[in-house]
């Protein structure tokens, strides 16, 4: 992780994420950051606003929670969730985050809805999909992606922004291409299926990152790279 400092590595990753996306032959507008800041201190947080990132990921409720209050009334940053969901926590994530990554299940959806409503808000989601079907993770399977992401779409409180992956891990960034690939098919079908525009496609971490964006990425979660490992 070298010597060089937060703010200095979060520069490299974006000129990194410009010339993946140029490499592609893609609009590098159209590939955007988000600094996974879980179990980092708002401290680093502040520091990247400072240099001008405003689009940071969290996976723990309560963890971020604290984090926004230490924000403040200031409000600028635009707070992902990546994490598990529980029902039990719909009522602190709804109209919180301007995009909740990990929705897997219509129970979830169903508690997210309502606590929109309830709000007076509609809230930005993207669905999770479990490609390889690994049992440890999140992740609505695919073959039921359709039924899914057309309940979704029927949900007045929520507003259906694409889809999410983390493929399994591989030493080999390349490994994970034929996921990203997957997951960009997927998107495609739905938007076909349910005649809608799907804007994002979040997908590709510290260590695959430039394969994702090559095969389509809108949102790159990368922690790792930028705030050194995890404490
Ligand atoms: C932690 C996490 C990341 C960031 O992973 P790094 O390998 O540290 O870049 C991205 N996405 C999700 C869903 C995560 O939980």
């Amino acid at each position: 992780m070298n010597d060089q400092t937060l703010v200095q590595r979060w520069r490299q990753t974006l000129d990194d994420i410009e010339e993946a996306a140029r490499k592609a032959g893609r609009d590098p507008a159209r590939v955007s950051l988000v600094a996974v800041s879980k179990l980092h201190p708002y401290q680093s947080i502040a520091e990247l606003v400072q240099a001008g990132q405003l689009d940071f990921g969290e996976n723990y409720v309560q963890e971020a929670l604290e984090k926004q209050a230490e924000e403040g009334t200031v409000q600028r940053i635009r707070w992902h969730f990546l994490g598990r969901l529980q029902t039990n926590k719909a009522r602190f994530l709804a109209g919180r985050f301007h995009l909740i990554h990990s929705l897997d299940r219509l129970k979830m959806a169903r508690a997210l809805n309502s606590k929109s409503l309830d709000y007076g808000v509609r809230q930005p989601v993207l669905i999770q999909v479990n490609l390889a079907e690994e049992e440890q993770k999140g992740g609505a399977a695919k073959d039921d992606l359709s039924r899914f992401a057309g309940e979704i779409h029927g949900l007045e409180g929520l507003k259906l922004r694409g889809l999410m992956c983390m493929p399994p891990f591989f030493d080999d960034g390349e490994q994970a291409r034929p996921y990203f690939s997957r997951l960009r098919k997927l998107k495609e079908v739905l938007e076909r299926d349910l005649g809608i525009d799907l804007p994002h496609l979040s997908m590709g971490m510290s260590g695959d990152y430039a394969q994702a964006i090559a095969e389509g990425a809108t949102l790159v979660r990368i922690g790792t790279r930028i705030f050194g490992p995890r404490p």
